[in-house]
């Protein structure tokens, strides 16, 4: 009952992230997150971007995106510590 490969996981992210996903695929997702480091990481890198990304407006993100992702990466790196 759970995405047996990364690539379906990724390609229901932004559908998990916006809450367009059904519940099964909600289930299926989070269950191979369960199983999988890299899947968790690269959602929890994700939800990050998508985060900073409200909080920037388009007119900021060619001078600051290298910033954002630097920030980005610090705090991933943070969590793992
Ligand atoms: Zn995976």
């Amino acid at each position: 009952m759970v995405y047996l490969k990364c690539s379906n996981v990724v390609s229901k992210i932004s559908e998990i992230i916006d809450g367009q996903a059904s519940l099964m695929t909600r289930m299926r997702f989070h269950g191979h997150l369960m199983m999988c480091n890299n899947c968790r990481r690269y959602f929890e890198q994700y939800k990050i971007v998508k985060e900073l990304a409200g909080k920037v407006t388009a007119d900021d993100l060619p001078e600051d995106f290298d910033h954002v992702m630097e920030f980005v990466m610090n705090k991933i790196e943070n969590k793992d510590a």
